[in-house]
């Protein structure tokens, strides 16, 4: 398709998820990513320098919702519900600090450590909070102490592009790359495009996701705790057990703690006004482009085991290989294979909020000329969907914190 994210409307906040990757792949450096207030970063299309070939739109993961079909040919409903599946397990990292650590059981960053270890991948794409102000920051990690430093979910908005764009000076070999599904489909995209890209990628792992939050989240946390967001040299937004806490520490030494199921601490997390738009009309919340695709063992008997366990979804057969080997090597440890059934349970609500993507796509349609391509070829909504989606659109039109 000829055209940039801009001439296309992509780079709208409805469809635009801030990935990044189109400025990372623009041959001509015609994209930068612009920060706006609350955390947001929408990329800024310079015309004057634009070649209209149109890779950026091609690799974008924004509204082309239709393409999984592409990916996923079999037409079975479950199929497209799940996206590929050979298998999933119930694991932790063996080594029990790290596990403590890890946001459910330390499985991602465990099984990142082993491959940079056996000298499987140079490093890897991952997130932790070294940015101004202990925000989070998206970079290539080379070393094992990078990689222990990113454990651990930011409920914060990150780009991925930066760090797509800093593989292409990395050394020869193979790379892995954890990130927020939209952020996995937008690099798979590019990896059909840019040969080096697929060469380098050597695997792909997506944490679930039911919508990430703009930087006011955060700022409450803070507030809260009693401290000031200028003066914080830690900030974790999980860890410490399962499902964990928020952690602060100050350069002066100050250390505070929240309890994320604190009743305070959901209702600041479910405030839709911090939600940002395109999160609204997800309908990949379970990374089905990655090889690996993990999160919390919701509903799955682990209510009591504090030491927490991932629910890690081995998708392709280079996943589930990478998954065997830390195993076998004792970097992982598994407590149980789960069957799609037992998925489903954990992740009922993220699973219905895919399968009635369309409900909201089919809103944002009406307004969106983006939207209306997309939607084509997704089951149809259901009434009480529709209403369900007019509802959360409107809390984020016009609801508070506005
Ligand atoms: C915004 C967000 C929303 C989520 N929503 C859900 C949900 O609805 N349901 C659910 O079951 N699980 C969800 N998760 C996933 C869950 O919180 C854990 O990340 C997952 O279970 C993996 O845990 P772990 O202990 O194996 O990973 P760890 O060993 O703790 O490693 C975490 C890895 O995630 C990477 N990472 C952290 N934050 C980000 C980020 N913002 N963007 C990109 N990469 C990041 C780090 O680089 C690190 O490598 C969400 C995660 C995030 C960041
Ligand atoms: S040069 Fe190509 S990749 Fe860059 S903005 Fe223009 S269309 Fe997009
Ligand atoms: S590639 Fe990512 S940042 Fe660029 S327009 Fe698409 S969704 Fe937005
Ligand atoms: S819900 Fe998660 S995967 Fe979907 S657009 Fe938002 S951050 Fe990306």
């Amino acid at each position: 398709m000829a055209g940039n994210v801009h001439s296309t409307g992509y780079d709208h906040p409805w469809s635009c998820t801030q990935c990044g990757v189109c400025a990372a792949v623009c041959p001509t450096g015609a994209i930068h990513q612009q920060p706006r207030r609350h955390g947001y970063v929408y990329p800024v299309v310079d015309a004057g320098k634009c070649n209209n070939c149109g890779l950026c739109v091609q690799c974008c993961p924004g509204p082309r919702v239709v393409e999984q079909e592409e990916r996923f040919p079999s037409p079975a409903e479950e199929r497209r519900l799940y996206g590929p599946f050979e298998t999933a397990f119930l694991a932790h990292a063996s080594d029990e600090q790290l596990r403590w650590r890890g946001s459910s059981g330390g499985v991602v960053t465990a099984l990142l450590v082993h491959l940079l270890q056996s000298g499987a991948i140079k490093g890897a794409i991952v997130t932790d909070a070294g940015g101004d102000r202990c925000l989070p920051r998206t970079f290539v990690a080379t070393t094992v102490d990078e990689i222990l430093g990113a454990t651990g979910s930011k409920y914060c908005l990150t780009s991925i592009g930066q760090a797509v764009r800093a593989l292409a000076e990395m050394p020869e070999g193979q790379y892995a790359a954890v990130g927020l599904p939209c952020q996995i489909q937008g690099l798979w995209k590019a990896e059909q495009q840019l040969k080096w890209l697929r060469e380098k990628i050597g695997l792909r792992i997506a944490l679930f996701c039911a919508g990430t939050r703009d930087t006011r989240y955060r700022s409450a946390l803070v507030a809260r705790m009693g401290l000031r967001e200028e003066d914080l040299a830690e900030f974790s937004f999980r860890g410490d057990g399962w499902p964990g806490s928020i952690s602060a520490r100050t350069a002066a030494g100050s250390a505070v703690r929240l309890e994320s199921a604190d009743k305070w601490v959901r209702q600041q997390f479910d405030i839709s006004a911090r939600i940002p738009p395109r999160c609204l009309l997800c309908d990949d919340p379970l990374g089905a482009f990655a090889d690996i695709a993990v999160g919390d063992p919701w509903k799955l008997g682990c209510e009591g085991d504090r030491a927490g366990q991932s629910l890690a979804v081995l998708r392709t057969p280079r996943g589930n290989e990478a998954f065997a080997r830390a195993e076998q090597c004792g970097s992982l440890a598994t407590s149980r294979e789960l069957g799609k059934s037992e998925v489903a349970v954990s992740q009922e609500g993220i699973l219905w909020r895919r399968y009635y993507s369309g409900g909201r796509i089919k809103l944002a349609a009406l307004w969106s000329p983006v939207w209306r391509e997309a939607r084509k070829g997704m089951p149809a909504p259901r009434m009480v969907d529709l209403l369900k989606a007019a509802r959360i659109l409107a809390v984020r039109v016009i609801g508070p914190g506005q």
